[in-house]
């Protein structure tokens, strides 16, 4: 199976230079900026919509575009990745530098993080090299201002000859300045008088060697400067891109080809080649950023970031990093489990009330059998469990998940993993798509984009559905406490949060090691390196997040899984209903199976509840208890023991009960996570895979299991 760039999606990475404007008059304006400076923040803020935030680099690796309006003018914003630079080492890079360079904004934001705006100035000198209408958004001046950093905006305006405006931009007001001062920029004239990053002079002269050609023959279409510099570093990656946006002939110009080649020789005259250039261009924007910093920043207090080294000794520290995360998770689902228990048989007793009234409407009007046991006790029961059973768990877990993401732990997580991901040749990224992965292995498998290796990138997502999405939590959490808890009080909520740890910590652990194989054999290669950046701890926005959370993903997730739960509700009713010589196609399936189940530790009826949960995990339960009880349509069990003593008449035991939540880990991912993976790889044969690892892995897990308990039983 080769590995080439269409077949892992590297396409899923938006070019994003198609722009939809919805008048014609309308100025299009770039969002660009440092990862994790509130870009994205910004553009929410000003075109009320919801991009995804959170305190972590690189959740944006697609352009999203919103609109805008002031009194004067109306805009289209456009939220390009964040970078830090635009000599585009990565795909986030690439679309970032394309979009500001080729993408024909009207202007630029460059977006910055007050609290270290000398790192920020880098990509505002390189964007000021490209485009002439630049706006310096200063954000997260309240940070600054908590860490006694003062810096002198008119100074800094002075110096790069464009405007600099600051902003709290959690705080939409601030961002009124900013718009104003927009509409000021896109009605002046472009200004000459912006500051030029001053390379060496041997560079200097290479550059004036080739810019008079480049001015001539390029219509000034680019900045032909910029353009000339570029020429002599020969990124392959623009030049790629000037070819398409030129024309392959731009190149090829025989005044062009001399003038380079000219520079070129004159650069290797004077020691610089090919290799040491890019050092030399580079410690210029440095020095610069360096020298620009140094005379508009002030620092009062050396221990401005004391407070976060102090947290990072802790939540990283060798020690202590480990044992935190799994206290953290555990105590996670500890919340969810226990807070859950209540509202969920709350909405239960609400749902099934109304199925009840429902079936008095069908008696009332006559309806046929066939027709209310379809809709009602097909399509309405499934529906009705699948939200009682999800929606309080999710509602718990997704804003505890996200008011940790927005605190800043999620980068410490792939910090603390990224060393055991690298032995397993991986990236540490890969830790933050599993993290999404809990919510949802959709969504973990679109955060996959985050990394920019394509094999890393593979590996991530064929082994991201070795976390337990949402939908599996409730399998899981129920089996535990019919099983392993019991009714056993208070502390049951204590145990059942115990073991789920210990059986996502067995599924990042089936993680490392699929990782580790991949990489050994299908995926070989070393292990990219890649610079994870710490934010700084942010105090989350409490109610925000709980707000974002319920909505986008809660939500989301929750319609998502309905949408696939009714149309399984018909079928399962369908094939529990129908029957031939007087035995249901359920109990065909059921007996069919039953054998090779039995060698897994299961049985037929809950290999079929799992093949039938592939539209949605949550149904599978049900399904099962339906198939026990013969009763042609999903039960309500008014208790967790009741539905036990089901079990257990049915052969279960605690062996049982270890196989199926062991398969309930690792089996094949539900459709909607499937379909994704095709998408985002483009390929149906690594798609084919990523079904077919985590089954042959999830059955011989079950069968050894089954083997070496039955030795000591
Ligand atoms: P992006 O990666 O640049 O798009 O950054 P986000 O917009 O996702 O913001 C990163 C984090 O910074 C989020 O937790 C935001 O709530 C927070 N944030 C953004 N702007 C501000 C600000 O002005 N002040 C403070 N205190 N936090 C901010």
């Amino acid at each position: 199976m080769g590995l080439t760039n269409s077949s892992i999606g590297t396409n899923a990475i938006d070019s994003g230079l198609e722009i939809k404007k919805k008048n014609k008059s309308d100025k299009v304006i770039a969002l660009a900026g440092n990862p994790n400076v509130g870009k994205s923040t910004v553009f929410n803020g000003l075109t009320g919509m919801n991009q995804h935030t959170g305190n972590w680099p690189g959740k944006t690796v697609t352009n999203a575009q919103g609109y805008c309006q002031t009194k004067n003018q109306s805009y289209v914003m456009v939220d390009i990745p964040g970078t830090y630079s635009l000599m585009a080492h990565s795909a986030e890079e690439e679309v970032a530098r394309n979009f500001i360079c080729f993408g024909n904004p009207d202007a630029v934001i460059v977006v910055c993080d007050a609290t270290c705006l000398e790192r920020n100035l880098n990509l505002v000198l390189q964007t000021m090299e490209i485009s002439r209408k630049v706006i310096v958004c200063i954000n997260l001046m309240d940070e600054a201002k908590r860490k006694n950093i003062t810096i002198n905006l008119e100074r800094l305006s002075q110096i790069l000859g464009v405007p600099v405006v600051s902003t709290v931009a959690r705080k939409k007001k601030s961002l009124d300045t900013l718009m104003r001062t927009l509409d000021r920029t896109i009605i002046k004239e472009d200004k000459t008088n912006l500051y030029k990053i001053k390379y060496s002079e041997e560079i200097e002269t290479a550059i004036s060697m080739i810019e008079p050609v480049v001015n001539e023959i390029s219509e000034k279409k680019l900045n032909s400067r910029w353009l000339s510099l570029k020429l002599l570093d020969k990124d392959p990656s623009l030049i790629k891109e000037i070819n398409s946006y030129f024309g392959e002939e731009f190149l090829h110009n025989k005044k062009l080809t001399e003038a380079t080649e000219k520079a070129e020789e004159y650069l290797k005259e004077n020691n610089i080649t090919a290799d040491t250039l890019n050092d030399n261009i580079v410690s210029s924007v440095v020095k610069a950023c360096e020298e620009i910093a140094s005379s508009t920043i002030r620092y009062q207090s050396e221990k401005y970031n004391a407070f976060d080294r102090r947290m990072d000794k802790i939540l990283t520290g060798r020690l202590m990093g480990y044992p935190v995360m799994i206290i953290m998770l555990a105590l996670i689902f500890w919340i969810t489990i226990s807070g859950a228990n209540y509202p969920s048989e709350a909405l239960s007793n609400i749902l099934f009330y109304f199925q009840d009234r429902l079936t008095d409407f069908f008696n009332y009007m006559n309806a046929p059998q066939w027709l209310h046991g379809a809709v009602v006790l097909g399509i309405y029961r499934v529906l009705a469990w699948v939200v009682s059973v999800m929606l309080p768990p999710m509602a718990i877990f997704f804003p505890l998940f996200t008011l940790l993401e927005d605190a800043g732990y999620l980068p410490r997580i792939a910090y603390n993993l990224d060393k055991t991901f690298k032995k397993c040749c991986a990236c540490g990224k890969q830790s933050l798509t599993m993290c999404m992965g809990f919510g949802c292995n959709a969504a973990g498998v679109v955060g996959c984009r985050i990394i920019d290796s394509p094999r890393e990138r593979l590996l991530a997502i064929l082994t991201n559905n070795f976390v337990p999405c949402n939908g599996r939590f409730p399998t899981l959490i129920t089996i535990i406490t019919m099983f392993f808890v019991g009714s056993a009080g208070g502390i049951s909520t204590l145990i059942s949060a115990s073991i789920l740890t210990c059986i996502i910590v067995f599924g990042i652990f089936v993680t490392f090691m699929t990782t580790k194989l991949l990489s050994k054999t299908l995926l070989k290669g070393t292990p990219s390196s890649f610079t994870l950046e710490l934010p700084p701890y942010r105090k989350p926005q409490i109610g925000k997040v709980i707000v974002r959370s319920i909505f986008d993903r809660t939500l989301f997730v929750l319609a998502r899984a309905a949408s696939v739960a009714a149309p399984a509700g018909l079928v399962i009713w369908i094939l529990a209903n129908v029957d031939i010589n007087g035995i249901t196609l359920l109990t065909y399936c059921t007996d069919f199976l039953d054998p090779f189940a039995r060698l897994m530790g299961l049985d037929g009826v809950i290999l079929v509840a799992f093949i039938l949960g592939f539209p949605a995990n949550e149904i599978v339960l049900p399904i099962i208890i339906m198939a026990y009880t013969a009763q042609g349509t999903l039960v309500d069990m008014d208790s967790v023991m009741q539905m036990k003593e089901l079990f257990v008449a049915n052969g279960w035991t605690w062996m049982t009960a270890v196989s199926v939540m062991l398969f309930s880990l690792m089996h094949w991912p539900c459709s909607t996570t499937v379909l994704t993976i095709k998408k985002e790889t483009g390929s149906i044969k690594w798609t084919l895979l990523s079904v077919a690892l985590p089954t042959v892995i999830g059955i011989v897990c079950c069968i050894i299991f089954n083997f070496v308990a039955g030795i000591f039983i």
